[in-house]
């Protein structure tokens, strides 16, 4: 295995860490030289302020030395380096292909007290494309990191999936409490958005023609004596079970649209279409504003 302490062994990291003005160079895990500058890292790290300030610090990382600048052997490896030193240069942010990357990152911003960075880290997370795509997981690295906000957003975007959403490998790092307190979370939004869809078909069951032959339902609808029509009832039960799977209102109303298979007798059947395109719209918004009262416990 080749030693990265040797100067032999190692290659250059491209643009923009390549710069003839460097006056130190990072040497990466996996023997990436990057050239950058001291005082882009003072400023942004009390660690390597301190390092660089300490006359015998400063005589020991002056042991390597490469092209006359002194080398800086790290542990973190260059997909780290890349986007770690990416938020001290003046232009740009770097961006992350995987939620494993970005983690790794924070955690070396975290070891070296880089606070502005972290900052950065934490709105990037926000607006990332993670957020939609594995809220689970962002969840998960939030938690680890202790960033609020990026957790209570994480843990409402996961009730767009069943509580089962897929594995990552974050979860790894994540305390079993905060994967708790989600499963209980999930677990008031669904009576919330339940008690929200029998609220609003007791305000809102339709009143059946004099001619019409359905069915009563046998079942009142829970806590009520209002008696409703079994192609209602129906209807209502089947966004129920639903609801246990999705909890927001654009992913009900999508499932709600769908359900039109109506058995109903001939005087409802075309009112009962407009009864539920009307009831959709109004538990779209009913649902929204009964998750949103609900608010995930955040302990770290
Ligand atoms: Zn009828």
């Amino acid at each position: 295995m080749a030693t990265i302490s040797s100067n032999a062994t190692v290659t250059d990291a491209p643009k923009p860490f390549d710069s003839p003005k460097a006056d130190i160079i990072l040497r990466s895990s996996d023997g990436i030289d990057f050239r950058f500058f001291k005082v882009l890292l003072s400023l942004s790290s009390p660690l390597f302020s301190s390092m660089f300030d300490l006359p015998s610090a400063k005589a020991d990382h002056d042991d390597l030395r490469r092209d006359g600048l002194p080398v800086l052997v790290v542990q973190e490896d260059s997909h780290v380096l890349t986007g770690l030193l990416g938020f001290l240069r003046p232009c740009g942010a770097p961006q992350f292909d995987t939620l494993e990357l970005f983690s790794r990152v924070f955690q070396t911003a975290d070891k070296y007290g880089m606070e502005d960075v972290m900052g950065a880290l934490e709105s990037m997370l926000m607006a990332s494309k993670f957020m939609e795509s594995e809220p689970g997981a962002v969840y998960a690295v939030a938690c680890t990191y202790k960033l609020e906000k990026p957790a209570r957003a994480a843990a409402k975007l996961t009730l767009r999936q069943s509580m089962l959403f897929p594995f990552s490998s974050m979860l790894e790092s994540a305390s079993a409490a905060s994967l708790y307190r989600l499963i209980i979370y999930h677990q008031a939004c669904v009576e919330s958005a339940l008690q929200a869809l029998r609220t609003l078909a007791l305000r809102n069951h339709p009143t059946p023609s004099r001619s019409c032959t359905c069915l009563w339902a046998t079942s009142p609808l829970k806590g009520s004596e209002v008696l409703v029509k079994q192609w209602f009832w129906d209807y209502v039960q089947a966004i129920s079970n639903d609801i246990t799977r999705v909890l927001c209102g654009e992913a009900i109303h999508c499932v709600a649209s769908r359900l039109s298979d109506v058995k109903a007798c001939s005087y409802c059947r075309e009112a009962a279409m407009m009864v539920f395109s009307r009831f959709v719209e109004n538990l779209q918004d009913e649902v929204d504003v009964a998750v949103s009262q609900i608010k995930i416990e955040i302990k770290f």
